[in-house]
């Protein structure tokens, strides 16, 4: 097999409206990371690029609902999902951003090229308008009936029902999101790139070349797409957030997201090269480099279809291959953001790897699970049953067993170090362990170069379980009884742990790209150095020197309990939105319905910022020339404070000294008519207008925290 020069590995970018969830995680995400890591320890020249997908017409959407700006949006969401795949140790090159300067002129460049070779069509057509707003309406802008399922659910691009994509024309009673009102047809100009001149391209392209190397999931789908008859695609919209069009006459024009989006690999392996100093050509242009997309099955026509015309009218090299992977489904149901039905990558690190003592290793328990489940040929499903079952029956019972029996009888029968191997002396079990460990690296690795992750991983699991099976027939602890008649027996127990610890040495490596964390623990009790995780020296038998002392065990993995799995599942069933209420009322009024006057969503992240005290009033007077405001003092049990509240119309001042109130403790400290005000007090507003006092049902100790 002759390889590559250079492989070029990209994710998905998400898009910039919201937090991901485990789904996606284990659709574009962990995969990629394990390929990676699986190249970079095999000493491949590797680049992965990531980046947040920053425009199109959901961001403006979604700074509507939370009362901001586009800007604000995608600056919110890029820095909490770029912590949030930090913190679940996803190891990217770079993980960029399609706001960057460098990312717009790219994009440009790319149009620009296309445009001057007479590869755009230039196509009037009548498009929604809305009169009120005084804008075209881009596809998420138009809501309505879907054609297919009869959900009003339906926007101008997809139906959130039943995923169908649509297009405006084809929408039931369109509705402009922005006014409430019909739309009218205006006549508008854009470019289009036209997909039918390269049907043959793409006939001999995948579904000849790639017929067997492709997932047949992905194959299929394309062929449905070029089979159904390749449309025009419009590469512009009519759109004030995006990147501008690079053409005079172009005003109030910027590129459809789609066409710019994927070219966001290209933009984060430039900057990439610039951080690094590095050329960044040869991985876009150069033929000797293998281009693989990580992406789930929502994106297979842009990563199969749309962007490889694009690439191949710009002269770059094609994708080599595009694992998409089908949805993942979570305790029965699909996923969903709408109906809050889903686990966002941020909650599984709020409530398993943030409450670790430091440790990883609950990052590690999630990325061998979505592994196990991940849905390679058709979806699975995240059952919170099935991930206590894989970490306590795989991983702490298998896995984290063996290298725990290992380390203690290592410590206890061979004082702590590596011991002798007898040659002469191997057996037929110890020959076959050794063969054993020879074979899975060479099925591991096959299975790795295929992307079939999921049953490469069973494969090292199926090791480690070869290694208990091994121990348990050798019994070293039973051979240990009879050594003061027998001496000799000592190399046979040196015999067994010699290979029982080259063995784990061996599984260190193999579970490195999927569990890289558990890996490195693995490394800090054998007290040896990262190099020894290179891929060269995975089924070779000398990885720890005899004599060589080694630390005491460390558990590698925690067990699940069931108070855990019965917390989540009963979180996710309180917190589920029946029947998206919103959109589920006729949209025939202005604006949206009016189902509560609720802020925007904020994270528990937010809300555990704020601290909340009970405290006593202790004194209160009215403040002078001010007839609204009081001047309290309130014990707050660790000291008393000073607080102005506007509550001077509402109640007399003797009236409530002696109440306890529920008192914002960290707010920043505010003047008002020359006094410093520190803290807020919480009050409930009646229909009448009148202030209540939100306080504890009976009276308790001031400086209680509120949670
Ligand atoms: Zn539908």
């Amino acid at each position: 097999m002759s390889l590559p020069k250079r492989y070029l590995i990209t994710s998905a970018l998400p898009y910039a409206n919201g937090l991901k969830h485990v789904g996606h995680l284990a659709g574009a995400y962990i995969p990629a990371d394990i390929y990676v890591r699986y190249l970079r320890a095999q000493k491949r020249d590797v680049v992965f690029v990531c980046g947040s997908d920053e425009h199109g017409t959901a961001i403006p959407i979604q700074a509507t609902k939370e009362g901001t700006t586009p800007r604000a949006i995608i600056d919110k969401y890029h820095e909490a999902m770029k912590q949030d795949f930090d913190d679940l140790s996803m190891s990217f090159d770079i993980y960029h951003r399609t706001s960057e300067p460098i990312h717009h002129e790219t994009a440009q460049e790319f149009f620009t090229y296309l445009y001057d070779r007479g590869e755009l069509e230039t196509k009037e057509t009548e498009q929604y308008f809305d009169e009120e707003a005084k804008t075209f309406l881009a596809d998420r802008y138009i809501k309505g009936t879907c054609p297919n399922c009869g959900s009003d659910r339906a926007f101008g691009d997809q139906c959130e029902n039943c995923g169908r994509t649509l297009s405006p024309d084809e929408l039931i009673n369109p509705v402009s999101t922005l006014s409430g009102k019909a739309p009218v047809k205006k006549k508008t100009s854009h470019w289009y790139l036209p997909l039918g001149k390269h049907e043959e391209f793409l006939r001999e392209w995948i579904l000849k070349e790639h017929k067997d190397d492709w997932r047949a999931t992905v194959v299929g789908q394309c062929k449905s797409w070029i089979e159904g008859g390749l449309q025009s695609r419009a590469v512009t919209r009519d759109l004030d957030w995006g990147i501008k069009v690079p053409l005079k006459d172009a005003e109030g024009k910027v590129l459809y997201v789609w066409f710019d989006a994927p070219i966001g690999y290209v933009s984060a392996t430039k900057q990439w090269a610039i951080d690094n100093d590095k050329d960044w050509e040869p991985y876009w242009y150069d033929k000797d480099t293998k281009l693989v997309h990580f992406i789930g099955k929502d994106n297979i026509v842009f990563h199969c279809i749309i962007f490889p015309i694009m690439l191949k009218l710009h002269g770059n090299i094609l994708p080599t291959n595009v694992p998409a992977n089908e949805f993942l489904n979570l305790e029965g149901d699909k996923m969903s953001t709408s109906r809050n039905w889903k686990l966002d990558m941020r909650d599984y690190i709020n409530d398993f790897v943030k409450k670790e003592n430091g440790g990883t290793q609950c990052v590690d328990m999630l990325r061998y699970y979505l592994t196990q489940i991940a849905p390679e040929t058709k979806d699975s499903e995240f059952m919170w049953k099935g991930f206590q079952d894989a970490v306590n029956s795989e991983l702490v019972s298998i896995f984290g067993n063996f290298i725990n029996r290992t380390w203690v009888l290592m410590h206890k029968l061979c004082g702590g170090k590596v011991p002798k191997l007898h040659e002469e002396l191997l057996d037929d079990d110890d020959k076959e362990i050794i063969n054993s460990i020879k074979q899975s690296v060479v099925t591991v690795e096959r299975l790795l170069e295929e992307y079939k992750f999921r049953e490469a991983l069973f494969e090292v699991i199926d090791l480690s379980r070869k290694g208990n099976q091994y121990m348990q027939k050798k019994e070293p602890w039973i051979v240990a009884k009879k050594l003061a008649e027998n001496p000799e027996a000592q190399k046979s127990i040196d015999n067994t742990m010699h290979l029982c610890l080259q063995l784990s040495a061996n599984l260190a490596i193999l579970i490195n790209p999927f569990l890289p964390n558990t890996a490195r623990k693995m490394l800090s009790m054998m007290k040896v150095v990262e190099r020894m995780l290179e891929w060269e020296n995975a089924g070779t038998l000398n990885l720890l020197r005899p004599g060589y002392a080694m630390r005491a065990p460390e558990l590698l993995f925690r067990k699940i309990e069931d108070d855990e799995i019965k917390f989540q599942v009963e979180k996710l069933k309180s917190g589920l939105i029946k029947s998206d209420a919103g959109s589920q009322l006729p949209v025939t009024g202005n604006q949206q319905p009016e189902t509560s006057n609720l802020k925007p969503e904020i994270q528990f992240d937010d809300f555990a910022k704020i601290d909340l005290k009970v405290g006593t009033i202790l004194t209160a007077e009215k403040v002078e020339k001010a007839d609204k405001l009081l001047k309290l003092s309130i014990d707050l049990g660790f000291e008393t404070r000073t607080i102005v509240s506007g509550i001077a119309l509402h109640f007399k001042p003797e009236e409530i000294v002696g109440k306890q109130v529920v008192v914002v403790a960290n707010l920043a400290p505010r003047k008002m008519r020359g006094i410093e005000s520190n803290g807020m007090i919480l009050m409930a507003e009646d229909k009448e207008g009148k202030l209540h006092f939100v306080k504890p049902e009976s009276v308790i100790n001031a400086g209680a925290g509120v949670s």
